[in-house]
């Protein structure tokens, strides 16, 4: 057993897409990143490193915007969810664009280059931000709120007054179910009658049937229709997990939401890493520690080990 030990990629691993917000087009490499220095992007066009931290979120108008200097990586959430879904602690993710390819708006394509890249444990425990302290950012009946549990896990309502949008919740927890089958392929979406806007303002220009459900009035479409009944719930779910990596370690604790998006999750982590009494940071150096902390980790995911894109 190897729960403890940090994780990164075993093999440079990449792939070329559009940006959704920009059009433009990117490759974007997975490489392997020594113990403790996280998860950092590279725009390799100019030299330029982006920590993913909360501390270097620039934008989060529909999606988390990175940056440092005068580079931007767009659209990181995404690639994010993948990596924490999947227990990486330690990546570069080298970009030679201005925007993450968005490919088919879900996580699945970076879980499959993460196990075609396949996982290393690296000879250092990992280290994690366990939640003491219950942290909240509501704004009119939109919430979203962290508390203290004994492992990760987080849940979403998602409501756009919409018919195939109301009311749709989708919980997961890390233990007891897979997220590169439950959560990992469920895709971006939009409203049809947004999209004019979206793009008078100069996104959603990478946008398609092939990278987002388009929902009109009263339908999907998507000729292949959802992936899961629930769609957009999990959707949210993998964003508020590619927003979180951003509190730079993975967490211990429950994310409860409710219709929040990008910038109300970077605001809850902003608030969660300001007070220092809300959470603590603890390094499992050994199997034993395990089960005092009572911390329960995400599956182990090797080369081989046979998950698959919706
Ligand atoms: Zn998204």
């Amino acid at each position: 057993m190897s729960y403890w030990k940090q994780r990164t990629i075993l093999k440079r691993v990449g792939c070329s897409g559009v940006g959704l917000h920009s059009g433009a087009p990117a490759r974007l490499t997975l490489a392997p990143a020594p113990p403790d220095s996280g998860i950092r992007f590279v725009r390799t066009d100019l030299g330029i490193e982006v920590p993913a931290r909360a501390d270097a979120v620039v934008d989060t108008n529909l999606s988390t915007t990175l940056g440092a200097g005068a580079a931007r990586v767009a659209t990181v959430e995404h690639v994010l969810a993948a990596l924490t879904g999947l227990g990486i602690d330690n990546c570069r993710v080298e970009v030679d664009g201005p925007e993450v390819p968005i490919l088919d708006g879900s996580s699945a394509p970076f879980v499959y280059l993460v196990e075609e890249g396949g996982v290393a444990l690296q000879p250092v425990g990992k280290r994690f931000l366990v939640v003491n302290q219950a942290t909240e950012v509501r704004v009119g009946d939109r919430v979203v709120r962290l508390e203290p549990a004994r492992e990760l896990s987080l849940r979403f309502t998602a409501d756009f007054a919409h018919p195939l949008i109301t009311e749709q919740v989708f919980g997961f927890t890390f233990s007891d179910r897979s997220f590169a089958r439950e959560v990992a392929p469920a895709r971006t979406f939009c409203l049809l009658k947004d999209v004019e806007a979206m793009r008078a303002r100069g996104l959603a220009l990478g946008g398609s049937l092939e990278n987002a459900i388009v929902v009109d009035e009263f339908s999907i479409l998507n000729p292949g229709g959802l992936r899961f009944p629930d769609e957009f719930a999990r959707h949210k779910v993998l964003d508020a997990l590619g927003d979180l990596t951003l509190a730079g370690l993975p967490l211990i604790g429950a994310l409860t939401a409710r219709k929040s998006g990008h910038a109300m999750n970077q605001a809850l982590v902003r608030k969660f890493l300001a007070n220092p009494a809300s959470h603590r940071v603890v390094r499992v150096s050994g199997e034993k520690e395990l089960e005092p902390l009572q911390i329960r980790l995400p599956a182990l995911t090797l080369p081989g080990a046979g998950y698959g894109l919706a």
